[in-house]
């Protein structure tokens, strides 16, 4: 299949990925998350399709995007009045929530499931293509199964093309990673994914939130989990990535004693000075968090080659968005961490 490039800025881009998508073929669209997959979310077939361009488990759900708030009603019911006081709050951006689903969205998009994730995206080009398409758009994270997200549409193409219908190019994502997933099913809010809406905020508007264990730990594969795809390895470059934890000078030395040939060091900017010749790689600045959730996948995609045997990764400490860094990075390690007592 021949892939069609698409910018933002052309005035007929719109029109073009909507015919694409209403007639049940696969467009990459850009968010302020990370570029995701699109297909019409109602159509079972054009759902199939997600799952072999990306090689992915047909047992991991996909979230449907609309163009308005609004639009949920017509794929989830009952709609709680939580839902409603978080969609007024944060979208459109980077909040996905898990609903009851209306028995209307095939099967393939829930993995059979009778909850359905739902997101408002906040970048207009791609809001205007699911209007123009009419439907709610299913759209994974635009990347092989298992590989890092992509973030600029030459990581789409370098992943997708000859796979997929369209990619349309509005740049660089502004978030860089996924977006934040709480599940509103249960009778207490659930995070099940962190990412650009920070749990603090959450919190702000739903009091209790309950902290899902696939969050923080690695999750057996055979088990029954709330977000299906939190149990799969994520975002892993071929080499073995390991976290180094603790403070700035003690985590250096340790890497330099470990580093073999064939290594590489993924840190802050303030920490390429201790690095030279570790080939060093930063992702961002440990003193603005916005920076390393900007940077993290294209540096992990960077560093995925298979000459590269050990990666060793400094991962940001705290909440805010730096929780939904360490969340990616510690499932890029598979929850191998080195702590500062092992030092
Ligand atoms: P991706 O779009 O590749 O970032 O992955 C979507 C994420 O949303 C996966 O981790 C899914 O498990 C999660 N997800 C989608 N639908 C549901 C659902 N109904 N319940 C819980 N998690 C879901
Ligand atoms: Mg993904």
């Amino acid at each position: 299949m021949e892939t069609l490039f698409l910018s933002a800025q052309d005035p007929q881009t719109a029109e073009k990925a909507a015919e694409i998508l209403k007639h049940g073929g696969l467009v990459a669209l850009p968010t302020e998350t990370v570029y995701g997959l699109g297909a019409n979310g109602l159509d079972g077939d054009a759902v199939l399709k997600i799952f072999e361009a990306k090689g992915r488990p047909q047992d991991n759900p996909l979230i449907l995007h609309v163009a308005q708030p609004e639009d949920i009603r017509e794929i989830c019911d009952p709609i709680p009045e939580t839902a409603w006081r978080l969609a007024e709050r944060f979208w459109p951006g980077p909040l996905t929530m898990v609903l009851p689903c209306r028995p209307s969205v095939p099967r393939r998009t829930t993995a059979g499931l009778d909850t359905v994730a739902v997101r408002c995206p906040r970048t207009p080009i791609t809001r205007e293509i699911i209007r123009l398409s009419g439907v709610p758009i299913a759209a994974p994270s635009a990347n092989r199964s298992g590989k890092p997200s992509t973030t600029t549409a030459e990581h789409v193409r370098h992943d997708m093309e000859g796979r997929i219908d369209a990619i349309v190019d509005g740049g660089p994502c502004d978030v860089g990673v996924e977006s934040t997933i709480v599940d509103l099913t249960g009778p207490v809010a659930r995070l099940l994914r962190p990412g650009g809406v920070t749990p603090e905020q959450l919190r702000d508007v739903v009091g209790e939130l309950i902290v899902d264990k696939a969050v923080t730990s690695q999750i057996d594969k055979d088990a029954v989990v709330r977000a299906p795809g939190m149990k799969y390895k994520h975002y892993a470059p071929q080499g073995e990535v390991k976290i180094i934890a603790g403070p700035r000078e003690k985590a250096a030395a340790y890497i330099r004693r470990q580093f073999q040939d064939g290594d590489a060091v993924l840190c802050f900017e303030e920490e390429l000075p201790l690095y030279e010749g570790c080939n060093p790689t930063a992702y961002g600045k440990e003193s603005d968090t916005a920076t390393l959730a900007h940077g993290l996948f294209a540096a992990l995609r960077d560093l995925d080659r298979a000459d590269i045997r050990v990666i060793f990764a400094r991962c940001p400490e705290g909440g805010g968005v730096a929780y939904a860094v360490q969340n990616r990075l510690r499932k890029a390690a598979g929850f191998q961490i080195v702590t500062e007592d092992q030092l």
